[in-house]
């Protein structure tokens, strides 16, 4: 009820504009991650570490919109460019454009198994895209993901998942067969994996394993480090493509990536977020030649091909803004640098539970950073896993994500669903000592 008193006395402008927000926008939100507990937060200014909103109070930023600000927010280093490609040429051509091929060349020059790169809307839409180019070069239709992963929201992948507010996800709206040729296997468990690709061997074989390289959910459940070199061996020995999900780990694990990261090369790859450094639009299929070109085929082609498409795909904004997001990312050493606050709050953070005897855990991989305070240590996945079908571990991942999300908040942290942290270039000693201030408050 303290935090709650804290929104009523400091938030009075967003609590008025999310109840405008009610009225014309379902729930009052356009995105899952924006519902703040108890009502969301109206954001008016972005700058380095730190979000301020309309009411004037200032927050530590480890939300990144999920992700892609790597940076910190709003950079001279990206917004100067794009302005100056907005005053002579504006968004969208529809065709060609510099900035198309210099960003698909620089990716391809960093990713270890990016040959060639398709731009797309979004996160999602590559992930549909890389599904129905491994079923196209495989023949193939049935695909793995691992238990507890989010590859966006496309019929086939969604189910399975859990959003904030949600609890288990009732996603509705899925035709029973969309997911006719999905499975699921737990993470670090290649045993179960070789047993699923054996059996589906018998029946037509495996288009492909998709996964995120550093756990389900982007490492809340964390895989064993060689587990991506398990699947990837597992893969070859049953002709199975490996999709690396990098929608999070993508310059943010290192120029490389996570298949940089762990030395695990996937046929085909997937980025988002920091490839645009949080300008719209971010999704990319990469992979080795052979597969992409797959891809390749106008309107009224006859030759065998993936159909993707969208009209404001690869635009000059976005490629610009990607270009020069990811030339700064690789000028600041921007994963290493964020790496390291990662490292400083983790370090911070367990010298807190320790000293206060909390039953919390937290961890991380560089800049991704994990603070579980549900009671459960998540580090054993397969007992976790059992956990999470239990209500009241539900109960207990609410109460993390309401009310110590909206315990941070007061406090002025604001974070990805109250149990995850991202660290940026921004994130100085002195800002994260800050931060670790306000955690032991
Ligand atoms: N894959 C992963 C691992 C993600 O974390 C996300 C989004 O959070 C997606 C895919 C979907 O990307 P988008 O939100 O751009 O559609």
């Amino acid at each position: 009820s303290k935090v709650l008193r804290w929104f009523d006395a400091h938030c009075q402008g967003s609590k008025q504009l999310a109840e405008r927000a009610c009225a014309v926008i379902p729930g009052g939100v356009q995105h899952n991650l924006s519902f703040n507990h108890p009502f969301p937060l109206a954001m008016s200014r972005a700058d380095g570490p730190y979000l301020t909103d309309v009411d004037g109070n200032r927050y530590i930023d480890f939300l990144q919109a999920g992700g892609p600000t790597l940076l910190g927010s709003n950079p001279a280093a990206v917004r100067e460019p794009v302005k100056a490609l907005l005053d002579h040429c504006g968004p969208v051509t529809g065709l060609l454009h510099e900035y198309e091929v210099k960003l698909a060349e620089l990716v391809c020059r960093h990713m270890p198994g990016v040959e060639m790169i398709r731009l797309l809307g979004s996160g999602t839409e590559a992930v549909m895209g890389a599904v129905r180019l491994a079923r196209t070069v495989t023949r193939r239709q049935r695909v793995i993901k691992i238990g507890g992963a989010y590859h966006g929201w496309s019929d086939q992948l969604v189910y399975g998942m859990r959003l904030p507010k949600t609890g288990r996800m009732e996603a509705t709206g899925i035709p029973r067969g969309a997911t006719a040729h999905t499975q699921e296997c737990l993470p670090n468990d290649p045993e179960a994996l070789r047993r699923l690709l054996r059996w589906n061997r018998l029946r037509g074989g495996t288009a492909a394993v998709i996964l995120e390289p550093l756990g389900p959910e982007s490492g809340t459940r964390p895989v064993h480090r060689n587990f991506n070199a398990q699947v990837r061996a597992l893969c070859d020995e049953f002709g199975a493509l490996l999709i690396f999900d990098e929608v999070v780990t993508g310059f943010r694990a290192g120029m490389g990536g996570a298949q940089g990261y762990f030395g695990v090369t996937p046929d085909l790859t997937v980025l988002g977020k920091c490839l645009t450094g949080g300008y719209p639009m971010a999704g990319a299929i990469g992979g080795r030649r052979e597969l992409m070109m797959s891809l390749v085929g106008g309107i009224g082609s006859t030759t065998r091909r993936a159909f993707v498409g969208g009209t404001l795909s690869a635009n000059p904004l976005t490629c610009v803004a990607g270009y020069h997001a990811l030339l700064e990312t690789e000028r600041t050493h921007a994963p290493a640098v964020a790496g390291r606050a990662g490292d400083r709050l983790r370090r911070g953070l367990d010298e807190i539970i320790q000293r206060r005897g909390l039953p919390y855990v937290a961890y991380n991989m560089g800049s991704v950073v994990h603070l579980q305070t549900s009671g459960v240590l998540l580090l054993d996945t397969s007992s976790l896993w059992k956990l999470i079908k239990v209500k009241a571990e539900a109960q207990r991942r609410k109460h993390m994500m309401e009310e110590m999300g909206a315990a941070y908040t007061a406090h002025g942290i604001v974070s990805v669903a109250g149990s995850r942290f991202y660290t940026s270039l921004a994130d100085t000693d002195a800002v994260i000592d800050d931060a670790l201030h306000r955690f032991d408050d």
